[in-house]
């Protein structure tokens, strides 16, 4: 029998059906479990509680798999919980044109460490722990047999791989290679997803929903959008009708991208402006010159990894939201969001509120942002909500 022994009273967190166990709750290992081998999780009392994958190289030695120790961690298990994650989305795939759409979102789907996300005809998969890549090959299978598919494509290349002790990885697992651009429609917007070499899975799904709602915020306005990455806020503007969007990026890859989905949309080059560069830096030097916008988006990527970086990224958070609300003009709005799963909602209200004080603005919170429904947080699994957002309406005189 390959198990794990917990050290007593550590067994508090799985009783709530929290999916993860840290190196420091295992008093023992016992049969000699291999790198994601499946292991019963039994506590200090001789207690069967539970089913996880064990990771030896990960501070999370086990995520568990199942809470009903009686049941076998076999392809029928992975078949079923695919299906189960694929069905809850069946109403985003009903949509006109090829969706773009999270079919499984690991620890909240009930399979930690795996996320699959479907462009079009292609699957792109991400197999981001040990127990999740040593079950590879069956669930790539499941795949194939419940979502009709030309090709599935691994791109198991995330940072997180190196904890596991796992190397990053890329390449076709089934079917046909994708082609260098897949075409994906959102409401109104087309988008083209890099998969091979595009950031995560090549899309960022989660912005979904917010990406919608910007369309209340754009007619005839002048568009700041910061951190664009390939488009995705300012296309949407676009499409319900800004002046003009000015998207701001370091990758010039995304930029090209970007100049691109308008092409896609029918949308005057014209309109859109691709700047590439440092966003500190732009928007202090369009601060200087008096620029102004009358909605700003800003989407910056994960500034803090780790707790002892959560002060650096608060000040970075910080100057970028006060150069915003310096940017805005009166009665403009500002959809701001923190990616940072170590930032909590209430510590992001408060350095929005900072920057606006410092920037001499008075704003309110209009909306309260999240990731898109399709990136659900199980319930035991607070972790999993990582995206925070506001729309802030600024006061119309100063
Ligand atoms: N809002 C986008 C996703 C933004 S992801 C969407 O809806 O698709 C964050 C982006 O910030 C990435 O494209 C990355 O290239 C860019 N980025 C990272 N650091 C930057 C910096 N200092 N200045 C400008 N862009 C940066």
């Amino acid at each position: 029998m390959k198990a794990i022994i917990l050290k007593r009273l550590r067994e508090r967190s799985l009783l709530r059906r929290h999916p993860w166990i840290f190196s420091g709750a295992i008093a023992s290992v016992e049969g000699k479990p291999k790198m994601g081998e499946t292991v019963d999780i039994i506590t200090a009392e001789g207690a069967v509680l539970a089913r996880g994958a064990f990771s030896p190289e990960s501070q999370i030695t086990v995520r568990v798999w199942t809470f009903d120790p009686g049941e076998e961690i076999s392809p029928e298990f992975f078949h079923g919980r695919l299906e189960r994650a694929i069905e809850s989305r069946r109403a985003l795939m009903s949509g006109e044109g090829p969706c773009g759409v999270r079919l499984v979102n690991a620890e909240s789907d009930g399979l930690p460490g795996l996320v699959v996300d479907r462009y079009g005809d292609y699957l792109v998969v991400q197999f981001l722990s040990a127990g999740a890549d040593h079950w590879k090959g069956s669930i790539a299978e499941a795949l194939s047999r419940l979502v009709p598919a030309l090709g599935v494509y691994e791109r198991s290349d995330a940072d997180v791989r190196e904890k596991e002790g796992l190397p990053k990885i890329a390449g076709v697992l089934a079917g046909n290679e994708p082609g260098d651009l897949v075409e994906i429609q959102e409401g109104r917007c087309r988008f083209l997803v890099d998969i091979k070499r595009g950031h995560k899975t090549g899309f960022y799904l989660d912005q979904r929903e917010n990406r919608g709602m910007i369309a209340e915020f754009a007619r005839e306005k002048q568009v700041l959008n910061c951190f664009s990455y390939t488009g995705g806020f300012g296309v949407a503007a676009l499409q319900a009708g800004a002046a003009r969007v000015t998207n701001v990026d370091s990758s010039a890859n995304a930029l090209e991208l970007a100049r691109l989905n308008a092409e896609v949309n029918r949308i005057d080059a014209a309109r859109m402006e691709n700047v590439e560069g440092d966003a500190f830096s732009l928007l202090r030097r369009w601060r200087d010159e008096g620029r102004t916008f009358d909605t700003i988006v800003l989407d910056p990527p994960k500034f803090a990894e780790s707790q002892s970086q959560l002060l650096r990224a608060s000040r970075g958070y910080k100057d970028v939201n006060l150069l915003a609300f310096k940017l805005l003009k009166p009665g403009g709005t500002l959809f701001t969001f923190s990616c940072s799963g170590l930032m909590t909602g209430e510590l992001f209200q408060k350095i929005v509120a900072d920057a606006a004080l410092d920037a001499g603005r008075e704003a309110q919170i209009i909306r309260r942002l999240t990731q898109a429904s399709d990136h659900p947080t199980l319930l035991s699994f607070p972790e999993g909500t990582y995206l925070k957002g506001f729309i802030c309406r600024t006061a119309a005189n100063r």
